[in-house]
């Protein structure tokens, strides 16, 4: 069987990273969520201050931009859990506040620069799955498959949380939905790297899917290209 590049793009809160983590651990591939990576750097910003409501100190961030070192390691539950300069942040960066930010500092081209240099060597050796938003057309043009998933504002913003839920936390429908609708807008309309379906990404709307009805649209993708 060959090793290939699975690249899964998409909107907020679709369920890339349970479709791509489940995926890589059938598999036995390295999985990496690219939006942890912005995330870290939010909260990097964050932690100095270099982030308020309306401005970044870009001119700060982009001097220490290199002494960010972002990795990824498996818990003892075999759980991938991000790591910021050797600490564990992985409860940390998904906070509203930290997606909010992910979501501005992934607009400033230095920033996208560093994190898709240090992604495009994470998969100099194929067997990866990576999600994110430009995966498939910035990352890894190349990638053998390519998944762009979609569901609707609404669903996402139910999804998110149930999530938040479960963890304990609260929050408003209406509130996480402006953020869902906010973070699209930003993706899309970005000059660096807008979200858009890479021309031979294949579509998934997971809107009333069940996650095993995703799943096995997705291994049936991949067996037809790694065969
Ligand atoms: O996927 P997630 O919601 O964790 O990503 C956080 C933010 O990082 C997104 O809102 C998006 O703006 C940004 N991002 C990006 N490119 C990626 C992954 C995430 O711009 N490849």
């Amino acid at each position: 069987m060959k090793k290939i590049i699975v690249a899964i793009d998409g909107f907020s809160s679709c369920g890339k990273s349970t479709m791509a983590k489940k995926l890589s651990r059938e598999v036995g591939y390295i999985y990496v969520d690219s939006g942890a990576m912005y995330r870290a750097v939010s909260l990097f910003c964050i932690q100095n201050g270099w982030i308020s409501e309306t401005e970044i100190n870009a001119k700060e961030l982009e001097k220490n931009i290199e002494s960010i070192r972002i990795e990824f390691k498996t818990n003892t539950e075999g759980k991938s859990e991000t790591y910021l300069n050797g600490k564990n942040v992985e409860n940390e960066i998904r906070t509203l506040e930290v997606a909010s930010g992910a979501s501005r500092v992934s607009t400033l081209g230095f920033v996208r620069q560093e994190l898709v240099r240090q992604q495009q060597i994470m998969g100099l050796e194929k067997g990866i799955v990576m999600d994110g938003r430009d995966i498939g057309t910035v990352v890894f043009p190349t990638a053998e498959l390519k998944v762009f998933l979609t569901a609707s504002p609404e669903i996402r913003a139910q999804r998110r949380l149930d999530e938040m839920a479960l963890k304990g936390e609260k929050a408003d429908f209406e509130e996480v939905l402006a953020n869902v609708k906010e973070r699209d807008e930003r993706d899309q309309n970005r000059d660096e790297s807008p979200l858009r379906k890479a021309e031979d990404a294949i579509i998934i709307d997971n809107s009333y899917l069940s996650l095993e009805e995703q799943q096995q649209i997705l291994r049936t993708l991949f067996i037809e290209k790694t065969f």
